[in-house]
């Protein structure tokens, strides 16, 4: 299975805007050599601007932010998000990591792959006890293949996992882990996070016009670390938009309880656009899906269909409706490639 080849460049690649000017690609301080430095992420991600007249024609500048680049098994959020969890694993032990997620998470994956690539035994408690007899789908067998022990529960059981009788079973049976929780949405994940923000200050520092940051939310760490980065340069902040893919409007109550765990208080410019979530986590509707196809045809990238269509749709229809000013400039966070799982 090839399910961790990097998304394609767009074809034609962009020439450089001179934007992404002078940044390194490599930052693995020497005294992280045998850690995660030793995995040479691709840090900052690149930044490229792409000539879309959907948004050229009010005026308004496209650049897609290439996280999806930054590592090819720990892509995108997935690595941001890890990071300093992953350190806290190691500086603390080791302990096994243990983690939560459907039976589809990208962050089970990318869990299971940094335990391969770490040296870390890894434990994922899977959604849905049904599964436990049925064959590994692609996701779940990849995970096994990285050594990830695998453990289903009940889906009642499941909702209760962030209870102390839950993880307590789970500690009794696979004994002290370093517990991650689903999404890996914690406050080092939203720590780690807050450098997406810090490389987009520095790269964008002397861009004039104002500043729109899109982002796809499923858990909402991302969001809420990107803002907090964001928040640490001068006036005027750029402004972040993050689109759920979930139904629910219970997000924003979760970003601002990450961003006060992780920062102190709620922090940034943020909020959420609960208008392209296309019927909720993996569903799609046929706009949607045009547009992805539309846009790989333009553009020559590849979307995930879970997040970054439904985000690069959403901005695409604001720009349409006339909702940026011109002169602004829009960067799409490109949170992780299309995985062919
Ligand atoms: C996991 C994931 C997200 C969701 O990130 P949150 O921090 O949970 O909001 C967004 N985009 C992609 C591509 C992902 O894999």
């Amino acid at each position: 299975m090839s399910s961790n080849a990097p998304a394609p460049d767009p074809a034609g690649r962009p020439a450089s805007t001179g934007i992404d000017a002078g940044i390194g690609h490599t930052r693995a301080p020497a005294d992280d050599e045998t850690g995660l430095g030793s995995l040479h992420p691709r840090l900052p991600s690149p930044l490229q601007e792409v000539k879309d007249a959907r948004f050229a024609r009010h005026g308004v500048r496209l650049l897609l932010k290439r996280d999806d680049l930054i590592h090819p098994e720990l892509p995108g959020n997935k690595w941001r998000k890890l990071e300093l969890n992953l350190r806290a694993a190691a500086d603390t032990g080791p302990r096994p990591l243990l983690t939560f997620g459907g039976a589809y998470s990208n962050h089970l994956r990318a869990t299971a792959a940094a335990g391969r690539l770490l040296g870390l035994p890894t434990i994922g408690v899977v959604r849905g006890n049904e599964l436990a007899s049925q064959p590994l789908n692609p996701v779940l067998r990849q995970c096994a293949a990285d050594g990830m022990r695998l453990h289903f529960l009940t889906r009642s059981a499941y909702r209760h996992k962030a209870e102390p009788e839950v993880l307590d079973a789970l500690r009794a049976r696979f004994g002290a882990c370093y517990v991650i929780p689903e999404g890996g949405s914690n406050a080092l994940a939203a720590q780690g996070c807050a450098t997406l923000g810090r490389e987009l200050r520095a790269a964008l520092a002397s861009a004039d016009g104002p500043l729109i940051v899109g982002v796809a939310c499923g858990t909402g760490g991302t969001l809420a670390g990107l803002a907090a980065g964001l928040a640490e340069g001068p006036e005027p902040r750029p402004r972040v938009i993050g689109f759920p893919v979930l139904k629910g409007g219970f997000l924003g109550a979760e970003v601002a309880a990450l961003q006060a765990a992780a920062f102190g208080a709620r922090t940034g410019d943020w909020e959420l656009n609960e208008r392209f979530h296309g019927g909720g986590y993996a569903r799609t509707t046929p706009e949607i899906d045009a547009f992805a196809q539309d846009f790989t045809r333009r553009h020559g990238l590849v979307l995930d269909r879970i997040y970054v269509a439904k985000m690069l749709y959403g901005l695409t229809i604001l720009a349409e409706e006339g909702t940026f000013a011109p002169g602004a400039t829009v960067i799409a966070v490109i949170t992780g490639p299309a995985l062919t799982a």
